[in-house]
């Protein structure tokens, strides 16, 4: 006797939807004004991945899904447990290699007994991090994704305690945890944590642990159109990572353009920034009104040079924040 099979219950046929584009306002009309375009590549909103708790699905189920459409994650590790010692040559050789990013979640996500022991417990858990990431320079800044469920008793360092020790240790602390199956219980709502970034041109971001197994399981027919709905408005969203997202934020309030110089020939520009070059490093994107037959633009900061295409009279071009001043010509 045939059998019906029933649906799953989870079962998502959602179609990802693309978002309206939105362009941001255009330079002032005369000739050198400029504006630091609100998200890296003029991008209208930014989205972020995280995976806490170094759960084995995340080797497993969503690295292979990401890499496989160029998207970056970031994964809260906590290495001085289980789950991470049971893959640990995957996280130390192939996640950085796979372009995923890591963060701190703390050493064995149970205690932070005094001050001496939170950052113990930070201190171990960056170190394996920059195992991770050899070629990368020290110190950086790290996202710091604070540990939940711990008990009253064993968590004993107060907020101000805990906001000295991260920014003594580098460590820039994560949006709160926002994610699936706590904060949405199905794909259309995961869906629609984007559609939200990108009406408010905004940050969004969803906060995961286990992804089709492990704990507070996100099934796979929840992640997996979330995925497909953020390729679908890729040209729109910048996918990125806690600390990418907070340097440009950070440099971008922190910055002010100055036109030293704009005429047909040459126009010169400093971006003046208040953050510290060292730890604050991404270049911010710029947009400048350039003379109607400028077409090509060589774009030089520095010892660095690269040429850009003006659409419309605006070029559209990377610029370190705090260092030298930036010249446009047109291209010869
Ligand atoms: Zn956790």
């Amino acid at each position: 006797m045939a059998v019906a099979t029933p649906a799953p219950a989870t079962s998502a046929k959602v179609t990802p939807t693309r978002a309206p584009v939105r362009e941001e306002p255009a330079p002032g009309p005369e000739t050198g004004a400029t504006k630091i375009m609100k998200w890296k590549d003029g991008r209208q909103a930014v989205f972020m991945l995280e995976f806490d708790d170094s759960c084995e699905t995340d080797i497993k189920n969503v690295i292979p899904e990401l890499k496989k459409r160029g998207m970056v994650g970031t994964f809260y590790i906590n290495p001085g447990n289980g789950p991470f010692k049971n893959k640990q040559g995957a996280w130390e050789k192939d996640v950085a290699a796979a372009g995923m990013e890591m963060g701190n979640h703390t050493f064995t996500h149970s205690h932070a007994l005094n001050v001496a022991d939170f950052e113990s417990e930070l201190t171990l858990c960056t170190d394996e991090i920059n195992k991770c990431y050899p070629d990368r320079k020290q110190p950086r800044l790290i996202s710091y994704g604070p540990p939940g469920g711990i008990p009253k008793e064993k968590w004993l360092v107060s907020k101000d305690e805990v906001n000295a020790s991260l920014a003594k240790l580098h460590l820039i602390e994560r949006p709160s945890f926002y994610g699936p199956p706590i904060h949405m219980k199905g794909a259309a709502e995961v869906m629609k944590v984007v559609d939200f970034a990108l009406s408010k041109g905004e940050m969004g971001h969803l906060d995961f642990h286990g992804v089709g197994g492990d704990w507070l399981v996100t099934p796979m027919d929840w992640f997996l159109p979330l995925l497909d709905k953020l390729d679908a408005n890729r040209d729109l969203l910048w996918i990125t990572d806690p600390i990418s997202w907070h340097k440009y934020l950070t440099e971008r309030k922190a910055s002010e353009v100055k036109v030293l110089a704009a005429d047909a020939r040459q126009i010169r520009i400093q971006l003046a920034s208040t953050t510290d070059p060292a730890l604050y490093d991404s270049p911010l994107t710029l947009a400048t009104r350039v003379p109607q037959d400028w077409k090509e633009c060589q774009v030089t900061q520095g010892s660095s040079s690269s040429t850009a295409q003006a659409v419309s009279g605006i070029v559209r071009y990377s610029a370190l924040p705090g260092t030298e001043p930036i010249s446009l010509q047109p291209a010869k």
